[in-house]
């Protein structure tokens, strides 16, 4: 890891700048100062021996972005004019020069080049809401954000797939989310919010009366105003730490509240160590219609490295149950990145996935998240540095099993600055994970922790309430939490 990095600046891009620092010179802490005395739209910043200055100005009414690196005796410069002056413009240009510089000096590019946010689906259906064709997004995502050409095709196809599950727009409908803040155990790149059952385990009841209870509330409301229910997602935590008399009755409930007009159930049961055949019959009982049966990988070395206590073998007897029960849309997670994988290591996982056919894929690419143990240790973070070539390899995978990627997203701090693609059969493509990541569609959210976001779709504006994370204090100020979801809600719908 680097030293801390200093960065001084004269306007109100450090952000922006900050993440193309952060892209080229990995997980640092970048300590920024704004300074007056600097000359103005100026920045400044020193990594190791390298000092690098970027200006924008203004020639023949058009802005200019320059920057200048020097390392010792060398010196090296870029400039490039940019035809329009808009706010975001020049939060564009500041990333481009710093990018382009850094990107000469250290002879490295990125497939998403400038992109660093989430969503860079978002920017194509942008693009296409103006009537813009696929050929020309194709080639504006390069050309104004240097993404890579094949990125490019990727970010067109999953989008093209998208729209026909996000339009028509209709504020009326809406998804659901529930939230099982328990795991058995905590895994060490987690940074979910998840209490391990071990600690946690006697609050839970008090947990589901204080969910069902929001859930019972915001129904009354949403009964008022005839919201619709698309898709719900029970997810976590993993909500198979439950047991199945506990499952039962947070499906019996969930169901009976919003399942009239569902097209859509899915619940997570990502650790294969909490399913059982009783609460498989339970999910299925219960109208869930897809679930989540998570291998990450199909190495026992690394299972128990990154703390997840199961076997793959254990996977694929839980896939295996599931599929005798009836379940026919079952997807599995995988990560890309793990401690100590190598190409040989994703091989096996594949060659054991290939044999169970799940109708969706979900390829991670792994992020270190300040909550997880990795963080805390990042000695254990030792992949063999060729992602890239990994990800390739699941590309290969997919398309020889006709999956197609439908969905996807990007963390900070991932690895190599990958992505995160959900593939599916079609006809398989998980609803949910589409619109919580378009943000299309309000999302209504119960449990610790869960984020309901309301979307106003004429005005392109998104507005979030979060409910505590603390699970106690999640149970004590149920109340509180509710009024502010129905005061956010109201807002929208009044
Ligand atoms: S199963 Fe998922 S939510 Fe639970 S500890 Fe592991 S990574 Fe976190």
């Amino acid at each position: 890891m680097n030293a801390m990095i200093k960065l001084v600046v004269n306007h109100t891009y450090a952000a922006e700048a900050a993440n193309i620092i952060r892209l080229f010179y990995g997980k640092t802490q970048i300590d920024i100062v704004n300074l007056e005395a600097l000359e103005y739209n100026q920045s400044l910043f020193q990594a190791n021996e390298v000092l690098l200055y970027s200006l924008l100005d203004y020639e023949d009414e058009k802005i200019v972005g320059r920057a200048i690196l020097n390392l010792h005796d060398e010196k090296k410069e870029y400039s490039e004019k940019y035809p329009i002056d808009t706010e975001k413009q020049r939060k564009e240009a500041v990333k481009l020069i710093m990018y382009k510089l850094l990107s000469l000096h250290l002879g490295k590019t990125y497939p998403w080049g400038i992109l660093t946010g989430i969503r860079p689906i978002k920017i194509v259906h942008e693009l296409m809401d103006k009537g813009f064709n696929d050929e020309y997004i194709e080639s504006f995502m390069p050309e104004n954000y240097l993404v890579s050409i094949e990125k490019a095709k990727l970010a067109v196809d999953i989008a093209q797939r998208e729209r026909s599950f996000i339009y028509p727009l209709d504020t009326k409908t809406v998804s659901i989310y529930i939230g099982i803040p328990f795991c058995p155990t905590r895994c060490h790149y987690c940074s979910f919010t998840s209490n391990s059952l071990k600690t946690c385990g006697g609050l839970v009841e008090g947990y589901l009366d204080a969910l069902i209870y929001e859930m019972e509330q915001t129904h009354v409301f949403m009964n008022k105003y005839n919201l619709k229910v698309q898709t719900m997602y029970i997810g976590g935590g993993t909500p198979t730490s439950l047991n199945e008399e506990q499952l039962e009755r947070l499906l019996a409930k969930a169901y009976s509240l919003f399942g009239e007009d569902l097209v859509e159930f899915t619940c997570e049961a990502g650790r294969p160590d909490t399913i059982t055949e009783g609460k498989l019959k339970v999910l299925k009982q219960g109208g869930v219609t897809r679930i989540s049966i998570n291998p990450q990988t199909m190495n026992d070395e690394t299972l128990k490295a990154i703390g997840r206590a199961h076997s793959a073998e254990e996977t694929v007897k839980s896939f295996e149950l599931a599929r005798k029960l009836g379940f026919d849309n079952i997807n599995m997670d995988i990560i890309l990145g793990l401690p100590g994988e190598g190409i040989e290591h994703l091989e096996r996982t594949l060659h054991a996935i290939e044999k169970l056919q799940p109708e969706s894929l979900t390829v991670h690419t792994m992020a270190i998240k300040r909550a997880s143990i990795i963080n805390e240790n990042l000695d254990i973070v030792s992949n063999s540095g060729n992602t890239s070539e990994m990800m390739k390899l699941t590309v290969e995978f997919a398309n020889k099993h006709d999956l197609h990627p439908y969905y996807l997203y990007r963390q900070k701090n991932m690895v190599e600055n990958l992505e995160n693609i959900g593939y599916s059969k079609a006809g398989y493509e998980c609803i949910y994970n589409i619109q919580i990541i378009e943000e299309k569609q309000t999302n209504i959210a119960f449990g610790a922790d869960a984020i309901t976001k309301t979307v106003y779709t004429d005005e392109n504006r998104i507005e979030r309430q979060a409910n505590i994370k603390d699970i106690k204090l999640y149970i004590s100020r149920i109340d509180e939490q509710i009024n502010k979801k129905l005061k956010l809600l109201e807002e929208l719908y009044k």
